[in-house]
């Protein structure tokens, strides 16, 4: 299977099954209080260390910065806030573009709604589910713009994952908003995130939001999100990509879905650095 016709009518059959496919999920979408309530009270540290050993994470990084030259380096690696802050029409076409003219994979986008359209934020097919010969990326365009990008890096994150850790049965992965405790306890579900985490706070602003010298034991063996660093990661999303969740037109339950991504890539991101000094 290669053409891009059967690529669609492929994308359209998972897209028309998610429903089933992800009845927890979007019970965890329907409900994103208790993601963040999970989110927020789970030390991820020892979740982290369960999955991945410190050669792990640097595979992860070297394998992410094959694609990504200057991942984790450079304050903007992906010159992320160009796209989304330029004009409309360079925002995030300029983004796929340069993004899948790069990789080897099949890239299909399209605006899901419906009633839990919402809930999908993208999905991964391995080469080889499905009878692909490249693996297969489909963004849910209908969110938010930052949204969109952030989902585009978590699929980009699978290819990672692909290539560094030991392949099972290549399959399906869903994205579902507000369900992110369960990627914590799924290494490739994690290494993903782990590649859009820093996408989102490179290293040179992660040490500035994260690490601050007489709070940085303390980081490494709590759970606690503190005001200060909250702060610090919100006014990151505003000042860089232009998002506030506070002023954004948004409803109450995806202002809460994205929230829980906000905490889930922060404690992450956080845990990257303290445990691993990544
Ligand atoms: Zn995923």
């Amino acid at each position: 299977m290669a053409a891009e016709s059967e690529i669609a009518k492929l994308v359209e059959e998972i897209l028309a099954g998610v429903k089933t496919a992800g009845s927890n999920e979007l019970d965890s979408w329907r409900h994103p209080e208790r993601d963040i309530r999970d989110l927020a009270r789970r030390d991820y540290a020892p979740s982290l260390r369960r999955r991945l050993k410190q050669t792990d994470l640097e595979n992860v990084v070297r394998s992410a910065q094959v694609i990504f030259p200057d991942l984790n380096r450079a304050h903007d690696p992906m010159r992320v806030e160009r796209w989304l802050n330029g004009p409309a029409s360079s925002g995030l076409e300029g983004l796929f573009s340069d993004l899948t003219n790069r990789l080897d994979v099949h890239f299909q986008r399209s605006p899901f709604t419906g009633p839990e359209g919402l809930a999908l934020r993208g999905f991964f097919v391995d080469r080889g589910a499905e009878s692909l010969n490249r693996p297969l990326i489909y963004v849910n365009t209908a969110h938010h713009p930052v949204s969109v990008a952030a989902t585009l890096f978590h699929e980009v994150g699978h290819l990672v994952a692909a290539e560094v850790f030991e392949r099972r049965e290549p399959s399906v992965h869903l994205f579902f908003d507000a369900d992110y405790s369960s990627h914590l306890d799924d290494v490739e579900e994690l290494c993903a995130d782990i590649v859009l985490s820093l996408v989102a706070y490179p290293a040179p602003i992660a040490r500035t939001i994260f690490a601050t010298p007489w709070k940085f034991d303390l980081l490494a063996k709590t759970s606690e999100l503190s005001d200060r660093v909250f702060a610090q990661v919100s006014e990151h999303f505003r000042a860089r990509f232009g998002v506030s969740l506070a002023q954004a037109n948004l409803s109450a339950r995806r202002k809460l879905n994205y929230l829980a991504g906000m905490i889930h890539f922060a404690k992450l991101r956080s845990t990257l650095l303290a445990e691993y000094g990544v």
